[in-house]
């Protein structure tokens, strides 16, 4: 299962020592992520560029969370942060109605998922999660020796298209499967799972299984579709979800995430996770950014309004989307979306290409402000009719 893209060719050659890296590792791909704005202007020598590709804040950080670091950053930053987070360890676990030994934090999101595999997964166990599921999933399983199984996605004609098929997982559960990894709202896709058909799936999964509900984009869920997880924890010890404050927090730059499980897990993560995970300028950031609910607002409802109105205007343009619950949209052209993906970037338009995840023909573009949304339907305009 070489995966192409690697140089290693294990003993034999000048390197031995590669017999030792560890199988997983050797299989894997590295995550690729959204191009960042210098890029292309070093790459391409394009000014101006604007980043559609990785599902951002257009608005931004609160301000009130920039004037808290601008003061913090003339405090003494040669101290270690609080270990424990103890404030925002204090307040996340009022949010969720549970206590602080429930509550991990972690350097972003995606650490805390790697903590989950460095627990669980290893030799000889496997992990479930979706065809079209976020990249990091197989990332992690792959890194411990797992075995992953791929759960099929619900076929394109139907209501949800590309998304988890919640019954496909049960059908091919094993008793080896230590992990399930489902988003809601996924990416790259923005479907979600329905909450009565997450509840009858939680219902069947078995007591060993831990079923990890990422719920990144959570907050620009309508609340009506929300699945129920706070209290969907209190009758199953082994559901746990994962939060970010990298998207409608607007802090992906400081890294901070967190984890919502029992505290016997809570406790397991605890173990393996390193000392001073969080810097100190980023748990101030996200007490802030947690107090200031006016700021989320704002931009949860930019992005439903903004969503609703780039959908519209790409279904005008002949294009289909996918459903999306997320602060993006998945397009699908038909057919290869690289001369596009080109066009848009030699316009200054940074999207996110989809043949990693296996969709070749489609492009994720994250919902921006007004303005950066015109200008991506005009670039989209240009590329599609030169
Ligand atoms: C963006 C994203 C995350 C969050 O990543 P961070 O490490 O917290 O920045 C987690 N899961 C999904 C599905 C995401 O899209």
């Amino acid at each position: 299962m070489k995966n192409g893209n690697t140089q290693e060719q294990g003993s034999g050659d000048a390197l031995p020592f590669l017999e030792f890296a560890a199988p997983g590792v050797l299989e894997l791909r590295p995550y690729e992520p959204g191009m960042p704005v210098e890029e292309l202007q070093r790459r391409l020598g394009v000014a101006n560029a604007i980043k559609l590709a990785s599902n951002e804040n257009p608005l931004g950080a609160s301000p009130k969370v920039r004037q808290a670091l601008a003061q913090a950053a003339q405090g003494n930053l040669a101290l270690y942060p609080d270990d424990g987070g103890f404030r925002l360890k204090a307040k996340l676990a009022a949010l969720h109605g549970v206590g602080p030994e429930s509550i991990t934090l972690c350097n972003g999101s995606n650490t805390l998922l790697d903590l989950v595999a460095r627990v669980f997964l290893g030799d000889g166990r496997a992990a479930m999660y979706s065809e079209y599921a976020f990249a990091v999933y197989p990332l992690v399983t792959l890194a411990q020796n797992a075995e992953a199984i791929v759960v099929p996605a619900l076929p394109p004609d139907s209501a949800m298209p590309y998304g988890d098929d919640v019954d496909g997982f049960v059908r091919m559960l094993r008793p080896d499967v230590a992990v399930i990894f489902i988003a809601s709202p996924n990416n790259p896709t923005g479907t979600w799972v329905e909450a009565a058909e997450f509840e009858r799936f939680m219902a069947r999964v078995p007591a060993h299984t831990i079923v990890v509900l990422d719920e990144a984009y959570h907050a620009f869920q309508d609340p009506a579709l929300r699945i129920a997880s706070g209290r969907l924890m209190r009758s199953y010890p082994n559901l746990m979800i994962t939060r970010t404050f990298s998207k409608a927090h607007g802090l992906a730059a400081l890294r901070v995430g967190y984890g919502v499980a029992h505290p016997r897990v809570t406790d397991l993560l605890h173990r393996v996770r390193q000392p001073f995970n969080n810097g100190t300028l980023a748990l101030l950031a996200a007490e802030l950014a947690l107090d200031d609910t006016d700021h989320v607002a704002r931009t949860v409802e930019l992005n439903t309004r903004e969503r609703a109105r780039v959908a519209a205007a790409l279904q005008a343009m002949g294009l289909r989307t996918l459903p999306s619950q997320a602060n993006f949209l998945a397009i699908d052209f038909g057919r290869s979306s690289a001369p596009i993906h080109q066009a848009l970037l030699e316009q200054g338009v940074i999207v996110r290409p989809m043949g990693s995840y296996h969709l070749p023909n489609f492009l994720r573009v994250s919902i921006g402000t007004e303005s950066e949304n015109d200008r991506f339907l005009g670039a989209l305009r240009q590329a599609l009719h030169p």
